[in-house]
């Protein structure tokens, strides 16, 4: 499973072709491409979107697998109410948008042909909507490239109610079971049965050696901040540690 080079930047015109507000507070948006109307990205890539009369393009990660090449998904947190949240949260299917694609160096390390993984363990970690471009490289090695290293994703999120997606991810666990996944609530219920706190919290139940592991991290600057010094600590080199810096 050697990579093939990034693809040039592109312009894209692309159609909402669906728009689902998921947990009140995320729009998804699946985008037919126009024109070109084929793509091809490296999953963990993003898009730089036109807002228009907006003075720069906003940068929205890939949550679709590079496999699905008509067309693109993204995954928005519409709360900050600010251009391009707001632009994308008025459209309607139908509706066209301009972006520039691929972007951004949040990928997976290749494998080799006919050496060992430098890293024979993958550990995900999101929280909100830093999911969007780990569900493309999840789909992606699992799926498309039929990656049999264990892979585990910690999904941290505030509330029960802002929990999504939860069911396909199940779905994928039982099906790959080299695959699996926790959901880290930081304002749990009494009843919620599994990890609550920070991401870092779980991190440290689960992991007392790190082995070769890669660690692919996506969200806010807290918690980029906090694993990662985390992860230092615990001598993990920092070519293992892989991030993409939402805000
Ligand atoms: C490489 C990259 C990829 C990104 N991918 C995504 C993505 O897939 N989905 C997504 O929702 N956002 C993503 N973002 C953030 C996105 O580019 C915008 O910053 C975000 O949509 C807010 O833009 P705005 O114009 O609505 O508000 P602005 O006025 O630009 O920002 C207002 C404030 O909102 C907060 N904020 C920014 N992003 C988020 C967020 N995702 N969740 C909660 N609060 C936020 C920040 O505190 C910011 O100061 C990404 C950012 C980068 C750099």
């Amino acid at each position: 499973m050697t990579e093939t080079p990034t693809p040039p930047l592109q312009t894209f015109r692309a159609k909402v072709s669906e728009h689902v507000l998921l947990a009140g507070k995320y729009q998804y948006i699946h985008f037919e491409l126009l024109d070109p109307h084929r793509i091809q990205f490296r999953a963990g890539q993003y898009l730089l979107l036109t807002v228009p009369g907006g003075a720069e393009k906003k940068s929205y990660s890939i949550s679709s697998p590079p496999a699905l090449d008509h067309a693109v998904e993204i995954l928005v947190d519409i709360s900050p109410h600010g251009d391009g949240s707001l632009y994308l949260a008025s459209l309607a299917p139908g509706d066209e948008v301009e972006f520039r694609a691929p972007v951004g160096q949040f990928t997976i390390t290749p494998l080799s042909k006919n050496q060992p993984p430098v890293e024979n363990e993958l550990v995900f970690v999101a929280t909100g909507s830093g999911i969007s471009p780990i569900r493309s490289q999840i789909l992606d090695l699992l799926e498309t490239k039929n990656d049999s290293r264990p892979i585990r994703l910690h999904w941290g999120i505030r509330f029960i109610y802002d929990l999504f997606w939860e069911e396909d991810f199940r779905e994928l666990a039982e099906n790959y079971p080299n695959f699996t996944f926790d959901i880290i609530l930081s304002h749990p219920p009494d009843s919620w049965p599994l990890c609550r706190g920070h991401v870092t919290d779980c991190l440290k139940k689960h992991y007392q050696k790190f082995a070769a592991t890669g660690f692919y991290l996506c969200g806010n600057k807290q918690m980029i901040e906090a694993v990662t010094s985390l992860l230092k600590f615990q001598a993990v080199p920092p070519e293992r540690i892989h991030f993409e810096k939402f805000f």
